[in-house]
């Protein structure tokens, strides 16, 4: 028996390997973007007539009057302005609560949407992001069974189109996690678990990590505060000690004060919502190079916000930018809006950004450069130079005089295939009925 079982795992090797022998090894096309301006947004400059040329999924070439290669496609962009693609750094992809049937009370999606079913809205909802240009997502939990995992390894396995999802898994919380569930749900964990992950002791916070690590995820996410009895500065330590083993960077989830400062003290890599923020917490987060991912919702958006908790937004984002905290563009974004797609409502933030008379230059470095580093992408994505894979957008105006230029994304490109153009999705070259780049990625 024992010989035959090694037979079949010896055949299944082999299998496996001619498989992979069998993969495309063709010479990669080779395509020249002429674009009529293109943005840096680290330094908010703009340049005319550069030719892109991008062979594969990467870039290898930037500059004025490029000769293009003999059998290159030439995409012409010269009327439109270049850039980079946009980040989100806190969404929520596999969750969109609604007026009808739940009355946007989200407690009720946990009970009425499975996790597949929450796995293809996520799969709509980030072509939904990248129509928009959001070029990279940080999503941030509230995934049902790890629906964030299964986007980010079908996008990256080359099933479907979508962004670059930089995911958190569940998110761990103590008892009870944003939620008041009853005993019976609770102790059983029942109806609206896995919502969150349960970890109130040093044992349970390093294996919530290591669970959350070993489903994929590539981010951790922490509830502070959600609780009166929330973490210590300790406890965040050993949440990000123990997630440093795996390469993962911990965010956390604030909601008061003194959770805030906490979070601070203990160096968390980013925090999540503007509400406790202010002067004094401000100064320590730039102090020590926190990101911001203050998730101000826009008043237009009605129903979402108020317009105390609007003003005050507009206020403790503009505090965050003089006093130079490292701000990013995120959204929260977790409800259908009728007639919006995701990536609209995620645009619609433009106007909070605007209304705190940040200029538009430093509200697009929030959405590109520091996205990425925020993302931890930066190496391989982002900016537009050789050797960088191949996400940019490009819009009729230029967002560094008006950031509103941003709503009309006419062309996208994502790893190097043309996902929009003219303004109209143009996703066929993504859809495969195999994973084209590879079944190992997990
Ligand atoms: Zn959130």
């Amino acid at each position: 028996m024992l010989t035959r079982a090694f037979t079949l795992v010896a055949i299944l090797l082999a299998a496996v390997v001619s498989a992979e022998a069998q993969a495309p090894t063709a010479g990669s096309p080779v395509v020249a973007i002429r674009a009529g301006r293109l943005i840096d947004p680290e330094t908010g400059t703009i340049s005319s007539n550069q030719v892109i040329l991008i062979e594969g999924s990467r870039i290898t070439a930037v500059g004025p009057g490029l000769p293009v290669p003999p059998g290159a496609t030439v995409i012409d962009l010269s009327g439109l302005t270049v850039l980079p693609g946009l980040v989100d750094t806190h969404n929520h992809l596999a969750l969109t609560y609604k007026d009808e049937p739940e009355s946007n009370v989200y407690y009720f999606t946990y009970v009425m949407d499975s996790t597949p079913l929450r796995a293809i809205q996520a799969a709509s909802n980030g072509m939904q992001m990248l129509a928009s240009g959001f070029t990279v997502i940080r999503d941030m939990g509230n995934n049902g069974n790890y629906a964030d995992t299964a986007l980010r390894v079908a996008i990256e396995q080359g099933w479907i189109p979508g962004p670059t999802i930089v995911n958190s898994g569940i998110i761990i919380g103590g008892m009870g996690g944003q939620f008041w569930p009853t005993p019976e749900m609770a102790v059983d964990h029942t109806i609206v678990y896995p919502e969150y992950l349960d970890a109130d002791t040093p044992d349970e916070m390093v294996k919530a990590v290591r669970q959350n690590a070993l489903f994929g995820a590539k981010v951790i996410k922490i509830c502070v505060d959600c609780k009166p009895w929330g973490y210590t500065v300790d406890e965040m330590r050993l949440f990000m000690s123990e997630s440093a083993k795996a390469g993962l960077k911990v965010e956390g989830h604030i909601q008061t004060r003194d959770g805030a400062r906490r979070a601070i003290e203990a160096g968390l890599w980013s925090l999540a919502h503007d509400g406790p923020l202010d002067d004094e917490l401000h100064k320590l987060m730039a102090q020590k190079g926190i990101w911001r991912a203050g998730t101000e919702t826009p008043i237009v958006l009605t129903g979402h916000t108020t317009k105390e908790r609007y003003d005050r937004s507009v206020k403790g984002l503009r505090n965050a930018w003089e006093n130079k905290v490292a701000l990013t563009f995120s959204t929260d974004a977790d409800y259908y809006v009728p007639g919006k797609t995701r990536g609209e409502v995620a645009i619609e933030f433009l106007q909070t950004w605007k209304d705190a008379g940040i200029p538009a230059r430093d509200i697009l470095k929030a959405m590109t450069t520091n996205g990425f580093a925020c993302a931890e992408v930066e190496k391989v994505r982002g900016p537009i130079r050789a050797g960088m894979i191949a996400d940019l957008i490009a819009v009729p105006g230029n967002p560094l005089d008006n950031i509103d230029a941003l709503r009309d994304v006419q062309f996208v490109m994502k790893d190097g295939l043309v996902f929009k153009q003219n303004g109209v999705m143009t996703p066929g070259p993504f859809f495969n009925g195999g994973p084209v780049k590879g079944w190992r990625i997990r």
